[in-house]
């Protein structure tokens, strides 16, 4: 994925900063523990579409 792009790009909840995991493939907002899909290299920055991470994970 292009880092430009990353830096570009928001948490759509709160507008914070989001940490790449490249090894799932998603984009997680820590502040409200939300992974965004990523799906053919785009980013899916819906909060519908967000993945809550469990309690015990680690989002680096
Ligand atoms: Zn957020």
């Amino acid at each position: 994925m292009d880092a430009k792009l990353l830096e570009i790009l928001v948490c759509p909840v709160c507008k914070g900063p989001l940490v790449l995991r490249k090894d799932a493939q998603e984009l997680v907002c820590k502040g409200d523990r939300l992974a965004f899909p990523i799906r053919d290299d785009i980013p899916v920055m819906l909060e519908s579409d967000a993945r809550e991470l469990a309690a015990d994970e680690d989002v680096g």
